[in-house]
C-alpha cells in the first residue's frame, strides 16, 4: 500500500479533503493510506505553541524545529522511513514528471506542511529530502500544495483509478495538453459537439483527439510543444493537416 503522512496545522480540513471522493474509495480499499498529523499535539508547552520569533528580527514568527521533528519522529517509528517532502516557495516547482517520479520510486512520503514565515531551517537540514513549490507564488500555508502533491501521487497509484489510460491520455502525461471533452447533449446554447466524435469510428477519433491535442499544446505552451517528438509518419501527417486547416 502506497502510505502519505501529512505533518499540518489543520489536521481536520486535510484529513477531510483527502478522505473524499475517488481518495476516498481508494483509501477504504486499501490501495493507498493517506494520514494528516497535528503538529500542536507535538509540542511540550500548555498552550501547544508551535512558532516563535524569527531570530535576526524581522516581523511573523517562526515555526520550531522540536515540535516539527517529534512529529515526523512519531511518524517515522510507527510506519517506518518516508521520503520527507517540506512544501515550500523555495522549492523546485512541481510537475507531472515529479508526480510519476515519487509515485515509481517511493513507497511511503511525509509531507510538511509550513505556516506563518516558514520552518526553522535546522529541521529542514536534518530530516527533509527535498523541497517541492506548487508555482511562483505564495500561499499562507503548505496544506493546497500537500493535499495537491498527494493527490496527483496517489492517483497514479495502480487500483486507485479504473484503468491508467484515465491518466495516460491526460495532460502533462506525455508532454502534451488534453484534447477537448464533451457530453450529452449533442448539441447545448446552440454549440454541436464535433460529429467525429459521434460518427463510433474508434480509429479516427483517436486521430482527431491526437490532433487536437498537438494544436492546444501548438498554442497554449509553445514551451512544451518545443520538445515534442512528432516525427512520426502519422503525426506529420495531421501537422501537415492542420496546417492547411
Ligand atoms: N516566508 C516564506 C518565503 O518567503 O519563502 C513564505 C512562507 S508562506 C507565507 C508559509 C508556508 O506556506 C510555507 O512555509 C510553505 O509551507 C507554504 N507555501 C507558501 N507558498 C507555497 C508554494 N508556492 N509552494 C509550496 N508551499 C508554499
Amino acid at each position: 500500500m502506497y502510505q502519505i503522512d501529512i505533518m499540518t496545522l489543520f489536521d481536520e480540513t486535510v484529513g477531510d479533503m483527502m478522505n473524499e471522493s475517488i481518495l476516498g474509495r481508494a483509501q477504504e480499499r486499501d490501495f493507498i493510506r493517506i494520514e494528516a498529523h497535528q503538529i500542536r499535539d507535538y509540542t511540550l508547552n500548555k498552550q501547544k505553541q508551535v512558532d516563535d520569533y524569527p531570530y535576526g528580527g524581522g516581523r511573523g514568527a517562526v515555526m520550531q524545529a522540536d515540535p516539527l521533528y517529534q512529529c515526523w519522529k512519531h511518524i517515522v517509528d510507527a510506519y517506518g522511513p518516508g521520503h520527507t517532502i517540506y512544501l515550500s516557495p523555495c522549492g523546485t516547482t512541481f510537475t507531472q514528471a515529479d508526480a510519476k517520479r515519487l509515485k515509481d520510486d517511493y513507497d511511503h512520503l511525509i509531507l510538511v506542511c509550513g505556516h506563518y514565515e516558514g520552518i526553522d531551517q535546522r529541521f529542514i537540514d536534518e530530516c527533509v529530502d527535498e523541497e517541492i513549490s506548487l508555482g511562483d507564488f505564495v500561499l499562507t500555508g503548505g496544506e493546497l500544495p500537500a493535499m495537491a502533491v498527494a493527490d496527483a501521487v496517489a492517483r497514479l497509484v495502480p487500483g486507485v483509478l479504473p484503468d491508467p489510460e484515465c491518466f495516460e491520455n491526460e495532460s502533462h502525461y506525455n508532454g502534451m495538453l488534453e484534447y477537448p471533452q464533451y457530453s450529452r447533449p449533442e448539441v447545448w446554447h446552440g454549440r454541436s459537439v464535433p460529429p467525429i466524435l459521434l460518427s463510433g469510428h474508434h480509429a479516427n477519433i483517436a486521430l482527431w483527439r491526437r490532433k487536437q491535442s498537438i494544436l492546444r499544446t501548438r498554442q497554449r505552451r509553445p514551451d512544451l510543444y518545443e520538445k515534442l517528438d512528432l516525427s512520426s509518419k502519422q503525426d506529420k501527417k495531421l501537422l501537415q493537416e492542420l496546417d492547411s486547416d
